[in-house]
């Protein structure tokens, strides 16, 4: 079966077993969901929704971020993991938003990739659930399915990423990247894979049966 196809009958399948999914992390805007974005790095969207509404009410635009006291700021997002690199990156972002993009956050991938803390898969995030823009963000999730799968032979997210570009069409990257994260998390977990009653075992390399 070709690639592309075998994709597309794997993102169907999916799709039919998770539905249409939003983004999993809460957010009002753009700029929320640029921190939130950031805060998640090795850290679980649970816990990251946890924190920012809280921090949403306390900096309420960029000007807030980026006029940030920063260890007060640190103490704001404590609970969550690699706190100060992460709150020096989203001060320095917000900085650099009001510096060079006139306050707005930017949406092309060349311009996001600038801001400190804001990787492809970051960029992505954003691209496509805050500017509604095509986008496939690449995750541990992502990684480890799509080589499991054996659609993928790569650790490279990157690559990962435009081998996925090249074979679906752009309207279903978002969905596709949540799809599999979502997958990842229900039945092809890092541990203990529950392949005898996956959804896309008659697509998947471990069980060959295609
Ligand atoms: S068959 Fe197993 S390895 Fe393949 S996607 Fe399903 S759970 Fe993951």
């Amino acid at each position: 079966m070709k690639l592309k196809d075998r994709l597309l009958k794997i993102y169907l399948i999916l799709e039919k077993t998770y539905g249409v999914q939003e983004c999993f992390l809460r957010h009002a805007d753009p700029l929320q969901l640029m921190v939130s974005a950031i805060l998640s790095a090795q850290c679980t969207d649970v816990k990251v929704n946890a924190v920012s509404p809280g921090l949403f009410r306390k900096y309420r635009n960029v000007r807030d971020f980026a006029g940030a006291d920063i260890g007060k700021f640190q103490k704001d997002i404590k609970s969550i993991g690699l706190f100060r690199a992460k709150s020096k990156n989203i001060i320095n972002a917000c900085r650099k938003i009001i510096k060079d993009f006139n306050g707005r956050l930017p949406f092309e991938m060349e311009n996001l990739v600038t801001l400190p803390g804001v990787g492809r898969k970051t960029a992505n995030v954003i691209r496509c659930h805050a500017f509604n823009l095509p986008g496939f963000p690449v995750d541990t999730h992502v990684i480890r399915l799509t080589n499991r799968i054996g659609v993928a032979d790569m650790e490279n997210p990157e690559k990962i990423e435009m081998l996925i570009n090249k074979n679906i069409p752009k309207e279903y990257w978002c969905s596709f990247s949540q799809l599999f994260i979502s997958h990842g998390r229900n039945r092809c977990k890092a541990r203990n894979p529950d392949c005898a009653n996956c959804e896309i075992r008659d697509l998947c390399d471990r069980m060959k049966v295609f």
